[in-house]
């Protein structure tokens, strides 16, 4: 048996997938890949993959970044592992702490640290419930979150999260949360409905929650800027402000989930820059260390650390952590790889090979099998449809898209479908003409698709 072909047994035979469909990976079996370079990736047979979908959304500087590799070795080999309980900590830790409460907008100035998205939206929810029993109102414990969300995965973040199969047969949500309606304007729209009238009933459909909840019991609103992986789909123009005014006309703490909108993504540092609204709390994750290692950090506005500080006085100690909070390695990584994204101005880049990600995005809108094409920054979702002018869905929903992420890989793409919608989120380091590959090669596999349908 080959390398590869052992590989493959051992993975079928002993290795559990995360968000994957456990019974067909048995008959599809796993895509090997074996190493980076650029924006692409090769797999254990030696085909190479553009990768639309940098990763998980998150690989800013592409699979090869020598740099963060060295900054990984060096630490490793000074330091490779600290803590930072109990009045303990290293210099990594800290310089990463001090710099993004310089990079955060408005009084973000305060850093926790966490290894993942999940285990950082968890302890957001564990700090404003700390907080709001420390200023003396229990029962301000509920949180508001969207259909369509995406938190993570864990207990209380996939409690959060708004996507019924993060839900199912999990006995989730778990803590006590409203899920309101995605600002998706091309689906949940009514007829003859514009988008300022859109984001208006949205505002009153958060109105009304908080009412029939009583703003007393609502501590916190969580959101992305951009609803990544349900679906890609940008906030409405105005949203943002209606929500950020509702939210403290009623003290409710606004939570910018940044996971993956931050350093650079839709052009800005940060997804709020982008839409104009200041979060109490904004989560980063991902492209903090363009995910070559694990890490996580929730950046806590100046009122709320104060509450925090004041009350682990109190009782003794702030008790939450992990052995691997704010980890040497992660952290002298993070540090590095933010130093690259400043260097190159990555961030403007991104805003010009987004504009070339848009147009071509755009240029496909007249396809039969296209409904809709939404982008924001370096990032893009188009939603296919069985009938433009209906814009009924296929039936069993997902097929397509499903025949498309297969397909992709023939035109050596690596592309997302969320049901049936493509999502596009390149390496930041993409350059205009590897968009265009990208485009081309999506172009090619979505006229497969419209013979496949057929
Ligand atoms: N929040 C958002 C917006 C995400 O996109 C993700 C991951 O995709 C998470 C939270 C969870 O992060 P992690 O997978 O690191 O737990």
């Amino acid at each position: 048996m080959s390398l590869s072909n052992s590989l493959v047994q051992q993975d079928l035979s002993s290795h559990i997938h995360p968000f994957t469909n456990l019974a067909r990976h048995k008959e599809v079996g796993p895509t090997v890949i074996e190493k980076g370079d650029g924006v692409y990736v090769i797999d254990n047979n030696g085909r190479s993959y553009i990768e639309a979908m940098s990763g998980l959304w998150s690989v800013a500087l592409g699979f090869s970044e020598d740099r963060l590799v060295k900054a990984a070795t060096q630490q490793m080999e000074t330091l490779p592992y600290y803590h930072s309980f109990t009045h303990k900590t290293h210099a990594p830790a800290i310089k990463l702490a001090a710099k993004l409460a310089e990079l955060a907008p408005g009084d973000l100035n305060h850093v926790h640290f966490t290894n993942s998205g999940s285990e950082a939206n968890d302890t957001v929810i564990k700090l404003v419930w700390y907080m709001n029993n420390a200023l003396g109102r229990p029962q301000k414990k509920k949180f508001l979150a969207r259909q369509q969300g995406y938190h993570g995965s864990t207990i209380a973040s996939a409690s959060l999260t708004g996507l019924p199969r993060s839900h199912r047969d999990f006995d989730l949500p778990a803590i006590p949360v409203r899920h309101l309606t995605a600002p998706y304007f091309y689906r949940f729209g009514l007829s003859g409905e514009t988008e300022a009238e859109f984001v208006e009933r949205l505002a009153q459909e958060l109105e009304t929650v908080i009412d029939e909840e009583g703003p007393e019991t609502i501590a916190a609103f969580i959101g992305e800027p951009v609803i990544a992986a349900g679906g890609v789909i940008p906030a409405p123009e105005g949203y943002w402000q209606r929500v950020e005014a509702i939210c403290r006309q009623h003290d409710i703490v606004l939570i910018a989930d940044e996971i993956i909108t931050a350093f650079g993504r839709l052009g800005t540092m940060f997804g709020c820059q982008y839409y104009g609204f200041q979060p109490d709390i904004m989560v980063l994750s991902k492209q903090l260390t363009s995910s070559y290692q694990p890490l996580a950090a929730i950046v806590i506005s100046d009122a709320i650390s104060e509450v925090l500080t004041e009350n682990s006085g109190r009782i003794g100690s702030f008790a939450h952590g992990f052995t691997t909070t704010g980890h040497p390695v992660a952290t002298a990584v993070a540090l590095e790889n933010l130093n690259i994204i400043e260097e190159r101005q990555l961030v403007d880049h991104a805003k010009v090979v987004g504009a070339r990600l848009q147009a071509g995005l755009n240029g496909l809108a007249s396809h039969p099998l296209v409904g809709d094409v939404r982008t924001v920054g370096l990032m893009g979702g188009v939603e296919l449809v069985a009938d433009k002018e209906t814009r009924r869905m296929f039936d069993p929903r997902g097929a397509l898209g499903g025949y498309i992420f297969r397909q992709a890989h023939e035109h050596g793409l690596i592309v997302r479908n969320i049901y049936d919608t493509i999502a596009f989120c390149p390496p930041l380091i993409i350059s205009e003409k590897h968009v265009s590959t990208v485009i081309d090669a999506f172009a090619g596999t979505l006229d497969d698709a419209a013979k496949w349908v057929r």
